[in-house]
């Protein structure tokens, strides 16, 4: 997610295009987006990729990333797709792993999380994003696959 000058071009969040992109459509529901409204969603020409973008006040826009998820019979589920740096390693080559986990210690109950893959050291990182984005490191319980553990002491990790 990026803030972007509302009043600027919109460019592609994943390629950078900033020519026309094509809207899809105003009343786009993203599971995991930091705002509890509808986004507009625009499909990219370059590279096919989708951005999702949302007003903030009359200066700020938010942008993300997006993939759609088609479902039969259903609509379809968009998720955001956040730049994440890894919270074990410090680098920057992470990618979705699983959105909306189960986490045991929560920072707060309100809040939900996606787990990230690090390419570089290969550990996880959990991401919360409702107001703000905040990593902390993960590790998934060793007996329950579903479940992960923000934080963990270093005996543990
Ligand atoms: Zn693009
Ligand atoms: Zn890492």
């Amino acid at each position: 997610m990026t803030h972007n000058r509302a009043n600027g071009a919109l460019a592609c969040a994943w390629c950078g295009f900033s020519g026309a992109l094509q809207r899809l459509s105003d009343h786009v529901h993203i599971s995991n987006a930091q705002l509890a409204m509808q986004h507009t969603v625009w499909r990219c020409p370059q590279c096919e990729g989708a951005t999702a973008t949302a007003p903030w006040g009359a200066e700020l826009r938010f942008r993300y990333r997006v993939i759609e998820y088609r479902r039969r019979w259903r609509r379809s589920v968009w998720v955001a797709i956040y730049e994440v740096t890894c919270a074990w390693c410090g680098a920057q080559e992470s990618e979705a792993l699983e959105i909306n986990v189960t986490v045991a210690n929560p920072v707060s109950e309100r809040l939900r999380y996606d787990v990230y893959g690090c390419r570089r050291c290969g550990r996880a990182t959990a991401l919360s994003y409702l107001g703000a984005l905040r990593t902390h490191r993960a590790v998934r319980d060793a007996y329950y696959d579903a479940l992960w553990y923000l934080d963990p002491d270093d005996s543990v990790a």
